[in-house]
């Protein structure tokens, strides 16, 4: 399998809090391209789906709550070892542990509302890639 993908979500916190371009500039200053990109948004439903995974886990429904709560922009990246060189770009998952510069660091406000998503394996940024874009929203 490809390692040069990953997937991202900009959360519905950091497009609120208007971080959309502070966010996008520190990922192509680090050497990323944007292969695919959508402002939208999740119903509960989807943002349910997206998040099946952590479905047992006590944070499950207020996830799904947050990341269906406003806009988000989703968008399929480039880079050579993309998913590992992604996760140390956005920093750990609470914001508060995050590295000093990471994007969670910069622009998160709590270990829910962590400004992006960013997938964990190439595996799943395959295929959460397609959850979001066809081939023909791609380049
Ligand atoms: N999350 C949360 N509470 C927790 C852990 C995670 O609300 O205690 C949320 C947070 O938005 C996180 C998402 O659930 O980004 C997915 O969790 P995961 O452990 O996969 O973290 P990530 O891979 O996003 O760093």
């Amino acid at each position: 399998m490809e390692n040069n993908k990953t997937f991202t979500m900009i959360k519905p916190d950091a497009v609120a809090n208007g971080h959309i371009g502070g966010i996008l500039d520190q990922i192509i200053k680090a050497g990323f391209s944007i292969k695919a990109m959508k402002l939208t948004a999740l119903t509960p439903e989807k943002a349910g789906e997206f998040y099946a995974v952590h479905k047992d886990r006590p944070f499950y429904k207020d996830l799904v709550n947050f990341m269906s709560s406003g806009p988000i922009v989703a968008a399929i990246l480039e880079k050579d070892n993309a998913v590992e060189d992604f996760r140390k770009l956005i920093g750990a998952t609470d914001p508060k542990k995050a590295e000093e510069g990471t994007i969670r660091n910069r622009f998160a406000e709590s270990i829910e509302a962590n400004a992006v998503h960013g997938s964990d394996s190439d595996e799943n940024a395959a295929i959460e890639g397609a959850f979001y874009f066809s081939a023909f929203e791609r380049v």
